[in-house]
């Protein structure tokens, strides 16, 4: 496309050649490129000089970060909110002290517009705020976006909670209090102001404190501080009894137990309450009574919760009265209609514990974030500009920066010093996802062929042409934005500047005006330079008795021939380039020669293991137009072949060398497809134990099991990436497989593992199938070598993610598809300056499926700040989870997991407490403020402390955990965040005539009404739970049944019924999978079944199977923590 003229005038000094293209770096990865600046180095990595001013494209900062959305009442959060009503309110008045409001419903309405300053903080003991205040900036200063939510008395979004349920969402402000009403119970109370008389309410809260001292159970760390706090929050003038009684019954004890047990199950909280943690008396509050399972009490409208405490309308807060005894009154029987709870109102008892509906909500987040970017263009020309959520739908117009669907940073306006970063804790690095799909209405990076001369790069640094490079001296010359080296233009690259400084063929060469495209490589960027073959796909199926006999290997043979038909190629090709091969093996290997020439396809076994061999040079692998009928015939005749074998014995090492070795043979790149039974305990190479104990997942000695056990498997994996060979396994064990080992082997080479556990073709063959499908279509890049350049100032350090790295700066990746991500952690050199930003390019060196060697670029420019507020406006809370799951999960065999709980939970806390300190206006130490970009960090932080892939014990396997830990740590953001935040759509009171999905609902059993039906979904796996009181005319229309018990949970399917419930509903099903990149298998689950509590530890709000803490419970210990920080 674009070619440049070739001309040679040598005018403008020295021709290219030389350094600029140095010598191929190239040449693969073994000779790891010795970075720095040496100038042949085409990789290499000088920072040396200052950053070129480069002309960073406008340097507006972009305000606020997506919250666009309205932001909270007031600029400056604290004060501000004294005015208005409702939740906003709180912080004036009551708010000071603390958080107690949360859990008040009630609370919130006080519109009292009582002036902080009034509170009485030194009556609840609650430190004053003064210490603090000087710290942050004048309230002037906070830019308006930064809404800061005090949650203790508001939350801050008040737009998007009533959404989901409630009432209407009008203006926020005006209509705040019933926001936060939002569910509907609260109503009531919310309405009614109590005013500021309710203080006495935020006493209940208070003690709930106490019970929810424990709250973080499972997390080590905090028992002891717990006991504490409460103290502190307690007010001392309270009496004392009051709170404690009032322990939230929810809260209070940590019915884990119960919560799992089934509804049904009231009392107390069964045994589980054990955890460590749990510090907390216990006895704050009668333990759940009612069986209300989760942790909150109240709402559940599903258990047939009363309402809150209602019924006893205990005197306002001040009464201490003991919520908890409301609680528990309550909950005993009332099944009270939502309405009826409502209706107490306000004198009622007040505050028992935190309104989880108050509490920062991320389905608020992702509608706001919908609403104000939602089917948008998201220009990119501005630098650090906050790219819209993963969850919205937006369009992306390149204009300088590339796409956030392949680049998304943690922060979008770093830190200019070390020490402000350090301070903050906030991690800064990039989530880069290079080969990310893109849009149907959006273009893919063009292709720039510069001809035998190659790109243009930076002399001294490598960096390649890109937007901003400026050219200087009449365009004869341009220097370097990453290092700052003045670069004679080559002769055939010249062009004149305009007017403004802007060479006249801007729009016509990408690399001059757009953040991503690609250049055609020359052999210089070749291994031995050579322009490499088209790569190779090898398909190796296990024949052992376990595979033939689970159904795998006739419907794999059966389907394959179909599926190769799908082989990825470029839009102007008719047929793929890619070759395919195929071996079978047990404890031999079986070569297949598929010469078209052949009438029946010759096999070649291969017995000798420990060494393996190619037998065969020609008529391995073929092109499927060339060989058909013999790939046919082959087909046909593996699943008669191996129909009866009675070996059971399997290996594995050999097979991936021998993979290796025909991809070596055939002098390619490309992939092996390994489809897998068993643990591979046959005399080969590679031969495992079985050491599998899943009592130690969770414990100290986890790392025992989650390690692998011999180190074989990653120097296969490390030979297979200096041969650009990439590992997928699809594996079907019904037994420990050890994948802590051998999945190594995919992770490493850039690969992938499909797991079916307990496979059988009629249950899971067609999520195999649509795995596979998708594995061998999906656009997907070989031999790649990743290198990430920085301006001056910051680097690049560590990398995550399925890669490979035998030096410090190249990302080696045998191969890398549309769907794996690769996190980078950055960190300063030196100082920044706001005035320049910072520049980040990600060049990939790779080959095409066609054979094509090239380089993909991604250039993404960020803003610079000296002031914390400007870096908490842009923080991009879904990356930074994305970021610090992986670093986490890098952990789990170096740390215990109690110790990396505790960082996770430490990093959380330093953060509030730096934007407390440097961002929020003088308060009360009482109030809880998040910023408003980073306001679910803490829901975040607590779900991945839960998540399986980090605390999975012994209710999962050792491989399951293994495997969830390898998932995880190839996630792009989108599929970290639902994995970490599953996504709950309500599914009983659809829109008929929409088309779009159902808005969803809170990840927390509060929010499951027993005439409800509910689908699940994390990614991975997908759920519908259905409550035993759902309308019977939906129960007919779905599962064409009279009522849930007749209903077949077992067959994971829905029903093609021809009415428009049913074709609405498996239109969101088919519509959730599509959005994902996994098959995902739905299981029916039944309100009160045996596996609803499965189904119900998703919901990540809620307390843990293991004692891990409730939303609440965690934002309180949060808060806690942060006053400790303060203190
Ligand atoms: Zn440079």
């Amino acid at each position: 496309m674009y070619n440049p003229q070739a001309g040679q005038s040598m005018g403008y000094g020295q021709p290219p050649g030389g350094q600029n293209y140095g010598p191929p770096p190239v040449s693969g990865h073994s000779m790891g490129y010795q970075q720095q600046q040496q100038s042949m180095n085409q990789y290499g990595t000088p920072f040396s000089g200052k950053p070129a001013m480069g002309q960073p494209p406008p340097s507006k900062a972009p305000m606020g970060g997506y919250n666009a959305g309205p932001p909270p009442p007031t600029g400056q959060p604290m004060h501000g909110q004294q005015n208005q009503n409702g939740p906003y309110t709180n912080s004036g008045g009551p708010s000071s002290q603390g958080q107690q409001y949360y859990g008040q419903q009630q609370q919130q309405r006080v519109p009292t517009s009582i002036p902080n300053q009034r509170l009485p903080q030194a009556q609840y003991g609650v430190p004053p705020a003064s210490s603090q205040p000087s710290r942050g900036p004048a309230p002037s200063q906070l830019p308006t976006q930064m809404s800061e939510l005090s949650i203790s008395g508001q939350p801050p979004l008040p737009t998007g909670q009533q959404q989901m349920r409630g009432p209407p969402p009008p203006s926020n402000t005006s209509q705040a209090p019933n926001a936060y009403a939002g569910y509907s119970t609260n109503q009531p109370y919310s309405q009614g102001a109590v005013p500021s008389s309710n203080a006495p309410g935020h006493w209940a809260a208070t003690s709930q404190h106490q019970s929810m001292g424990p709250p973080p159970t499972n997390m080590g760390p905090q028992p002891t501080s717990m006991g504490q706090a409460p103290a502190s929050m307690a007010p001392p003038s309270m009496a004392g009894p009051p709170s404690s009684m009032s322990g939230p019954p929810s809260m209070g004890p940590p019915p884990s137990g119960g919560a799992y047990m089934g509804t049904q199950q009231v009392g107390p909280p069964s045994g589980h309450m054990g955890q460590p943690g749990m510090s907390g008396p216990p006895s704050s509050g009668p333990p759940m009574a009612g069986g209300v399972t989760p942790g909150y009490g109240y709402q559940q409208t599903g258990a047939g919760m009363v309402g809150p405490g209602s019924t006893p309308p205990s005197p306002g807060m001040g009464g201490g009265m003991p919520a908890g005894a409301a609680m528990s009154m309550g909950s005993a029987g009332m099944a009270a209609s939502h309405a009826g709870m409502m209706q107490q109102p306000q004198t009622q008892a007040p505050q028992r514990r935190l309104d989880p509906d108050q509490m920062p909500s991320p389905i608020q987040v992702i509608e706001d974030d919908r609403r104000t970017h939602g089917n948008q263009p998201f220009t990119t020309n501005q630098r650090g500009q906050v790219p819209p959520l993963v969850t919205t739908d937006f369009r992306v117009v390149d204009q300088g920066n590339c796409s956030p669907r392949f680049v998304r940073a943690t922060v979008y306006n770093i830190p200019c010093t070390q020490d402000m970063l350090k301070q903050s804790q906030v991690p800064l690095g990039l989530v880069i996802t290079p080969f990310a799909e893109v849009k149907p209405n959006e273009s893919s990076p063009p292709v720039v062929d510069n001809g035998a001369n190659g790109p243009i790069r930076c002399n001294r640094c490598k960096a390649y042409m890109c937007p901003y490079m400026q050219f200087i001296d009449g365009g004869r010359r341009f220097q370097c934005n990453f290092c700052n080296c003045i670069t004679e233009v080559p002769p055939e690259f010249f062009q004149h500047l305009d007017h403004m400084g802007r060479r006249l063929d801007y729009y016509d060469r990408p690399e001059l005006s757009l953040g991503s495209y690609e250049f055609v490589a020359t052999t210089d960027y070749c291994k031995n330079n050579k322009l490499p073959n088209p790569p190779a796909f090898i398909f190796m199926i296990d024949v052992t008795y376990n595979s033939v006999k689970n159904g795998m290997v006739p419907l794999l043979c059966h389907q394959l021939h179909n599926l190769l038909e799908r082989l990825p190629k470029e839009t102007d090709q008719e047929e793929s380039s890619i070759r395919v091969g195929f071996v079978t093996y047990d404890k031999t290997l079986h070569f297949y020669n598929l010469n078209g020439a052949l009438a029946q396809p010759q096999m070649l076994v291969v017995s000798d293991i420990n060494d393996v061999f190619m037998p065969l040079l020609d008529g391995f692998l073929v092109k499927l137009s060339e060989a058909k009928l013999v790939i046919d015939s082959l087909l046909e005749q593996i699943p008669v072949m191996f129909r009866d074998t009675r070996e059971t014995e399997t290996m594995l090492g050999p097979v991936i060398e021998a993979g290796l070795a025909a991809l070596k043979a055939a002098d390619c790149a490309g992939k092996i497809f390994i489809f897998h039974s068993s643990l591979p305990i046959a005399e080969a190479p590679g031969r495992l134990k079985n050491r599998d104990d899943r009592k130690l997942l969770g414990s100290d000695k986890e790392k025992l099991v989650l390690q692998p056990q011999t180190t074989y498997y990653s120097k296969v994996a490390q030979n297979c990436v200096a041969a650009g060979c990439s590992v997928d396994m699809f594996l079907f064990p019904n037994a420990y497989l050890d994948l802590a080992t051998i999945g190594q082997v995919c992770t490493i080479t850039g690969g992938q593992c499909f797991k079916y556990n307990y496979f059988t073709a009629a249950s899971d063959g067609e999520r195999f199938l649509f795995d596979l499908t998708r594995d061998i279509e999906r656009p997907i890049a070989f031999d790649a070598i990743m290198r990430v350049r920085t301006s001056t100032g910051i680097r690049p350090t560590s990398f995550h993610g399925n890669l490979y790295m035998s030096n410090t700066t190249d990302v080696e990746l045998a191969s890398i598809d549309c769907d794996k991500a690769i996190d980078v952690e950055i960190k300063h050199d030196d100082k920044l300056q706001e005035e320049s930003g910072a520049f980040i390019q990600i060049a990939l060196l790779y080959t095409t499926i066609r054979g094509q060697r090239r380089l993909r670029i991604h250039n993404l420019s960020l803003n610079c700040c000296n002031q914390m507020a400007d870096m908490f406006r842009s923080c991009e809370m879904d990356s930074i989870l994305n970021l610090i799951a992986k670093q986490s999960l890098d952990q789990v065999i170096h740390a215990t997991p109690k110790a990396i709980r505790e960082v996770i939970i430490n990093q959380c806390a330093t953060i509030l407490t730096c934007y407390r300190k440097n961002c929020a206006s003088p308060s009360s130490p009482g109030q809880l403020i998040l910023p408003e970009c980073m306001k679910l960090l803490p829901l975040y932080s607590n779900s991945l402390i839960k998540s399986d892939a980090l605390s999975g014990g012994s209710d999962i396997t050792t491989d399951d955990r293994s495997w969830l830990m390898q998932s995880v740590n190839a996630m792009d953001v989108a599929s970290s965040h639902v994995y970490f935040y599953p996504r709950l759509l309500p599914l009983h009171n659809l829109d008929l005539e929409a088309t779009n999905l159902p808005v969803s609902t809170r990840c927390t059993v509060d929010k499951l009404q027993e005439d409800g039906v509910y689908l699940l979904e994390n990614g991975i796996s997908m759920y519908i739970w259905i409550g035993l009181h759902v309308n019977p005319d939906w129960v007919q229309n779905v599962f064409s049944v009279q009522s849930p018990a007749q209903i077949d949970i077992d067959s994971g399917k829905l029903l093609q019924l021809d009415n428009p419930t049913s074709i609405r509903v498996r239109g969101i099903v088919e519509q959730v999978r599509k959005e994902r990149q996994r098959y995902m298998k739905l299981t029916f689950v039944r309100q009160r079944d045996t596996l609803e509590p499965w189904f119900k530890h998703f919901l990540c709000e809620d307390k843990g199977f293991n004692g891990g803490a409730s939303y609440v419970d965690y934002l309180c210990h949060m808060h806690k923590e942060i006053r400790n920080m303060l203190n």
